[in-house]
């Protein structure tokens, strides 16, 4: 279990903020991002319908709903224009990783199907006292998100807050 996940079983298990009471529901435009600071390293995952990413949850069925869902991991995958955290940290990604939605589920499951997107990042920052907030645009890329629920456990404290179309300033201390 790395510290991060410790943490946030930590947290649910002892705090439990009332945004994060509906963690785990599927509900099309939501996503819930967990941020987790632990010395230099900063970890944020991001759990969200594929509706509220790329508009479908259905195995991509043409060229065009292929290059919509490979797109949006390419934007996850690369998230420096997503995800900022305070600048002054100097914080470098260090790894990103977005499975393929589809990748367990054997065939095409159906049209009532949903699917959701579970990204994860880890940056390591050179100065991290100075990061203080991190700054969330995925409403840059993702239009169709209609909130996100984030919660955040480092250092200085825990706590959740909401943003509205996934854009918002995330303070951490
Ligand atoms: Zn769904």
């Amino acid at each position: 279990m790395s510290i991060a996940k410790w943490l946030f079983s930590f947290l649910l298990s002892c705090a439990v903020p009332a945004a994060v009471l509906a963690a785990g529901a599927h509900e099309h435009g939501r996503a819930e991002l967990e941020i987790a600071v632990d010395g230099s390293r900063l970890e944020l995952r991001l759990s969200a319908p594929l509706d509220g990413l790329v508009g479908f949850e259905h195995r991509p069925r043409n060229g065009e709903e292929r290059a919509a869902l490979e797109s949006a991991r390419v934007a996850l995958l690369e998230p420096a224009r997503l995800i900022e955290p305070s600048p002054a940290a100097r914080c470098r990604l260090q790894s990103a990783k977005v499975p393929d939605p589809f990748a367990e589920h054997q065939g095409d499951a159906g049209e009532d199907a949903h699917a959701d997107v579970d990204a994860a990042w880890q940056f390591d920052c050179a100065e991290a006292d100075a990061l203080t907030a991190i700054v969330i645009r995925l409403d840059e890329r993702f239009p169709h998100l209609e909130r996100v629920e984030a919660v955040f456990v480092g250092p200085a404290g825990q706590g959740a807050s909401t943003l509205p179309a996934g854009r918002g300033r995330v303070e951490l201390r």
